[in-house]
């Protein structure tokens, strides 16, 4: 453990309205948040605590993302491929007596088609967002979201694959797992669903190395996309509406066709599709392509109510990587600037603008930020506070 009490000269105390440096004294609690005084720490702490996570709770959480095995998020499922089953008939939401695609619940043992069940368990979130079409639509047992489950499942695998501290063996191995699994979706065939799952497939694609297929994926679904967001946009507002008049929501959405499989997309979500792609850009190098699209989001969708607030913060972020790759070191310092601004925590934003400051020759302010890079880096992460001392040394 290299001694960080040198470096605390270079940055500020973390309680509102101080502008003291070298503040010696650390929240024993979070382990990144700096003071200069108790009195300040005491003062800030009616504030602080309500984003201090706990050193041990965040530890767990990062480590527990690891055991993907583990979660088991799939049970109580059975999905059964190989087309049609007369046997188990019929649904219970179509009442055909074929059903297609069969997905049966381990619990009650109801079968449904999958695309029945699809239906059902988006127009009951719509409803009610916290239902996520949480009981069986026959007997009302206790079942898993499908959609639900299976990409929590992905989104854990993916989580895991983007940390970075794998072999590319062991992130291929990851990544070609969670495909497996999305695949099992994708061949019920569901227009909606594919659509929605498109997204995820395309990262995956990714992680195995196939980024030009990734970004062909992604680009398909721009129109797709582009028409559900304005779908799910007409049903918010038809919900709100029939809330206010006291109509029946699924009634009414059913005649305007607005419940149909994947119609329950957010601007937000399309903001999501462009900043996967620019991403996929990045991946491929293509510096200026990405900051063309990243652009597009700026200027295309409103912020707060298109894109939220963590999503410009990571657009910003990328904005700043490709400035650093464009050598455009000015604007990369703004967005690390602006990025700072609202979060003065984040290592990675610290180190970007540092380099920008070296680039320019500005070594004194490149110095500073670089020190903050290792001091706002998370407690346990040791490979990157290795990484952070070594920049660190690089530049004095
Ligand atoms: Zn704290
Ligand atoms: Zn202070
Ligand atoms: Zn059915
Ligand atoms: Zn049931």
């Amino acid at each position: 453990m290299e001694d960080e009490k040198p470096l605390l000269q270079y940055i500020t105390c973390d309680a509102e309205r101080c502008t003291k440096s070298n503040p010696a004294h650390r929240c024993s609690r979070c382990k990144i948040t700096y003071y200069c005084s108790p009195t300040c720490q005491k003062a800030d702490w009616k504030r602080h605590k309500l984003g201090c996570p706990p050193l041990d709770e965040a530890r767990k959480l990062h480590a527990n993302s690891t055991n993907v095995n583990e979660l088991g998020l799939n049970e109580g499922i059975t999905f059964l491929k190989e087309g049609n089953h007369e046997s188990l008939g019929p649904c219970g939401i179509c009442l055909e007596e074929t059903i297609d695609d069969p997905v049966i619940f381990d619990k009650c043992k109801h079968a449904f088609c999958c695309t029945c069940l699809d239906r059902f368990q988006k127009a009951t979130t719509l409803l009610d967002p916290e239902d996520k079409g949480s009981r069986c639509p026959y007997c009302r047992a206790e079942i898993p979201n499908l959609i639900q489950s299976t990409h929590a499942k992905v989104c854990v695998i993916v989580a895991r694959v983007n940390r970075g501290n794998l072999s590319d063996e062991e992130r291929k191995e990851l990544a070609s797992k969670a495909l497996a699994d999305i695949q099992m979706l994708w061949d019920t065939g569901d227009p909606g669903l594919k659509v929605n799952l498109t997204h995820t497939r395309a990262t995956l694609l990714s992680y195995c190395g196939d980024h030009k297929a990734a970004l062909k994926a992604l680009k398909e679904v721009i129109p797709a996309f582009t028409e559900m967001a304005e779908r799910g946009a007409m049903a918010m507002e038809l919900l709100e509406k029939c809330k206010r008049e006291d109509h029946d929501f699924i009634e009414e959405a059913t005649k305007l066709n607005l419940i149909e499989p994947g119609s329950g997309l957010l601007k937000t979500d399309l903001v999501g599709l462009y900043f996967e792609i620019a991403k996929v850009q990045q991946k491929l190098e293509d510096w200026g392509a990405a900051w063309e699209t990243l652009q597009y989001i700026c200027e295309h969708f409103q912020l707060g109510s298109e894109i939220t607030t963590h999503q410009q913060m990571e657009i910003f972020l990328s904005l700043q990587q490709c400035a650093n790759q464009m050598k455009a070191y000015m604007h990369s310092i703004q967005f690390g600037e602006a990025i700072m601004d609202q979060n003065r925590f984040n290592p990675t934003v610290h180190k970007a603008t540092a380099i920008a400051y070296r680039e320019l020759g500005n070594i004194e302010e490149a110095r500073k930020l670089a020190a903050g890079a290792i001091l706002y880096e998370a407690p346990w992460d040791d490979e990157n506070k290795k990484k952070n001392w070594e920049f660190w040394r690089e530049i004095t």
